[in-house]
């Protein structure tokens, strides 16, 4: 039987990651969920504080064609802290002939700085970053690390300009009741796609303590009612794609083969 292809896999065929722990510290973080069950953190608090270090032996390390999308990075982000070897691997994983994935809530001088280190690549890169919400009150709770919706947008219109291949990812949703604005903000300055899906495994991710409103809202936010109603507003946008979570509940096709991004 056909693997089910979800998570990274809808969008690459290899994740390259060089930091272990993430400052972005999101309630929902799939890499800390992961990093617990494996008792390599003793505690959610642990997660971007204790545990957060480079992994020189990954920037370094010799890459080879994989022959499809490469992504970078699935669990950590580009940090201003971790440039210089972000850059690093980039510049490896592109000069052993692979396509770009860049998936980020990105730091504008991050962003910044890939563009100008790598323009030259240009047609081998693709942008992804993560904006699950305009409010930066929804965004200050989840992602309490992470750029502000300002700060996002910012990087996303300086990739756009500098004539980069561009998409975003609203995966998880955070902000649901305000999807058609967020799509009618970020379209502009999108070439590629914008992909849509829920919070996966909110009982088994979110940290102990998160509070129960925010919970709910966002339960409430992906009813399969809720999932259907956004369907409808932005089925007719090109632009648009749905993660597996939206896809299961819509009928529609799944991926069945890695890094194929539709
Ligand atoms: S940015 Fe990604 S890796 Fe970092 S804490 Fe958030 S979900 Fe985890």
């Amino acid at each position: 039987m056909a693997k089910r292809i979800s998570g990274t896999k809808e969008w690459s065929v290899e994740s390259v990651n060089i930091v272990l722990g993430c400052s972005h510290k999101c309630r929902y973080c799939y890499a800390r969920a992961n990093a617990l069950r494996r008792k390599q953190i003793p505690n959610h608090q642990a997660w971007g504080e204790s545990y957060f270090r480079l992994r020189e032996k990954e920037v370094y390390k010799r890459r080879k064609n994989v022959g499809g999308t490469v992504m970078f990075p699935s669990t950590h982000d580009i940090l201003p802290q971790f440039l210089e070897p972000s850059l690093t691997v980039i510049r490896n994983i592109l000069e052993a002939g692979n396509r770009l994935l860049i998936v980020s809530k990105p730091h504008l001088e991050c962003i910044e700085a890939i563009c100008r280190e790598f323009e030259c690549y240009r047609e081998k890169m693709l942008f992804r970053f993560t904006i699950g919400a305009i409010s930066n009150e929804i965004l200050g709770y989840w992602e309490p690390g992470a750029p502000t919706f300002e700060e996002r947008f910012a990087s996303l219109k300086h990739a756009h300009d500098k004539g980069f291949a561009t998409s975003v990812s609203c995966e998880p949703l955070l902000e649901s009741d305000n999807v058609r604005a967020m799509f009618d903000t970020l379209a502009p300055y999108i070439t590629d796609s914008i992909w849509i899906g829920k919070l996966n495994g909110i009982d088994y991710r979110v940290e102990p303590g998160a509070a129960t409103e925010a919970i709910r809202r966002i339960k409430d936010g992906q009813t399969d009612e809720k999932v259907r109603t956004i369907y409808e507003a932005l089925k007719d946008e090109p632009k648009v794609r749905w993660k597996e979570s939206y896809k299961g509940v819509l009928g529609l096709e799944l991926a069945m083969e890695a890094g194929l991004d539709v």
